[in-house]
């Protein structure tokens, strides 16, 4: 009589005396010797975590079984579980074997085909499904607690590193590469730059490992302001581990992300050569002007503006161009007492909303307080022993939660009470001079000035003059002159080198 061995362990049970491979294989071969049965093969599950559901050796031996049943009479195994911690897997396998005509043996339980001996494989099968149970609840539990005491137990983001020292429980600390994090949340926050722009700056720079996808899944994650949000906690955990960015400029980029904050990064992308391509549109035929290079007789090369359309030859000199519409842009100089008007305007606007801010913020403070007082009732409940330690955890997260929150609205509203001076007095100088400061500016800054003064279309005139359709509000109020009054007017200093 033929019958075949299957031995199985887990990694802690290798680790025990008396719970190896071998002494299990052993026992099984004994077994088989002391009832007269002939082993005919044995399949050895090496290396099991407790829960792999993959095991190669099973399935050889599952399709052995079924090639050769006729010549087996028995499956010899050290014990139930060894097929399957799972009880009903168990159970499933144990009938799979039965219907093949193939009795399954433990060396070391009852196997009576009785109704004890199902009992009793019923029972040792449930024993190690709840001890199996326990091993990933105890896995759990002490995940949530690493969690709720502010440390980060999966695998470190790029940016941080795994450090451990001997005696202490490993953390996690920022890398080499967190300078890239910082520079990508840095870039996106300030609103010029578009992810596409901060991931091809990130490469240049020698962030290898960054990729598009992985760029905004490191723009969503909290943990790069110190904050650990898992499924275990609907709010956020105040990590020990250091953040490599203030929470303030975080959550700007989350708006961002969101579309709560405008992002202002041009919407087309142009030749940094030529400012004005994709935006004035041509005289002829209304079709945006594009921008190129050409060569002429002696080898020199000539920079053009020219219509896209492809049976209409406009074709005009950047320069020329680039001059004419400083020169237009030069009457957009509002009048003095416009301006001043303008502060006072502003100032008036600002100063009932201050008051507005002022009441706000008075709240939000009265509001903090408020959540301190709770905390302090909440620690003297725990001293009392009013309150299980779970329920202190709990209740105490809620209201560290809400505190960081109205912190960082109390941030928010400091902001805007600190720089409204300094933008008002931005405003004047961008009103007053907005001719020079785009023709100072670099690309991304020109387009983002064209798009805010002429937000609708604007159209080339072969006149040298120029038709947009809509003007920002703000400059059809500052009493600039019609374009009828301006001059083409070259300034001083702006050469043609500047542009070719
Ligand atoms: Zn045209």
């Amino acid at each position: 009589m033929n019958v075949i061995i299957y031995c199985r362990v887990s990694t802690k049970e290798q680790a025990d005396q008396g719970y190896s491979l071998e002494a299990q294989e052993k026992a099984c071969r004994k077994f088989a010797l002391d009832n007269e049965y002939k082993t005919a093969k044995v399949f050895i599950e090496r290396g099991e975590s407790a829960k792999t559901q993959d095991r190669t050796q099973l399935k050889k031996l599952i399709e052995y079984s079924v090639r050769n049943k006729k010549d087996l009479s028995a499956l010899i195994v050290w014990k139930f579980d060894r097929f399957a911690r799972n009880l009903s897997d168990q159970t499933e396998l144990l009938k799979s074997f039965g219907e093949l005509g193939i009795h399954v043996l433990s060396c070391t339980e009852n196997n009576e085909d009785s109704s004890i001996g199902k009992l009793m494989r019923n029972i040792v099968g449930s024993f190690a499904q709840f001890e199996n149970d326990v091993k990933s609840e105890r896995t759990i539990s002490g995940m949530k607690q690493a969690v709720q005491e502010g440390r980060w137990c999966w695998r470190a983001p790029l940016g941080y590193k795994r450090l451990a020292v001997e005696g202490e429980r490993s953390k996690i600390i920022p890398s080499n590469e967190s300078q890239f994090i910082i520079k990508a949340f840095e870039m996106l926050g300030s609103g010029l730059h578009k992810q596409t722009e901060i991931f091809q700056h990130l490469k240049k720079q020698g962030c290898t490992k960054i990729t598009k996808s992985l760029l905004n899944k490191i723009l969503r994650n909290p943990l790069y302001t110190g904050l650990i949000k898992t499924d275990f906690f609907d709010n956020f955990i105040e990590g020990i581990h250091k953040p490599l960015i203030s929470k303030e400029l975080f959550f700007k980029v989350q708006d961002i992300l969101n579309g709560k904050k405008p992002s202002i990064t041009p919407k087309i992308r142009n030749h940094p050569d030529f400012p004005l391509r994709n935006f004035l549109r041509c005289p002829k035929c209304n079709t945006k002007l594009t921008g190129g290079w050409s060569k002429g007789r002696l080898g020199k090369k000539y920079a053009y503006y020219r219509c896209r359309h492809s049976k209409c030859s406009v074709n005009i000199n950047k320069h020329d161009l680039e001059t004419s519409f400083y020169g237009y842009l030069k009457a957009f100089h509002p009048k003095k007492e416009i301006l001043d008007l303008f502060e006072e305007v502003v100032l008036d606007v600002w100063k009932t909303k201050q008051s507005e801010e002022i009441k706000n913020k008075y709240l939000i403070k009265k509001e903090m307080k408020f959540l301190k007082e709770k905390r302090n009732k909440i620690e003297d409940l725990i001293i009392d022993g009013k309150i299980t330690e779970d329920t202190y955890n709990r209740k105490f997260e809620e209201v560290k939660q809400t505190l960081l929150t109205k912190q960082i609205e109390l941030n928010e509203t400091n902001i805007e009470l600190n720089d409204i001076e300094a933008c008002l007095a931005y405003c004047k100088y961008f009103l007053a001079n907005i001719a020079d400061l785009w023709l100072n500016s670099d690309h991304n800054l020109k387009q983002r000035f064209q798009n805010l003064i002429f937000p609708d279309q604007i159209t080339y005139k072969q006149n040298g003059s120029f038709e947009p359709t809509v003007t920002a509000l703000i400059f059809s109020h500052l009493g600039n002159k019609t374009p009828e009054e301006y001059t083409l007017a070259t300034p001083a200093g702006f050469e043609p080198a500047l542009l070719a």
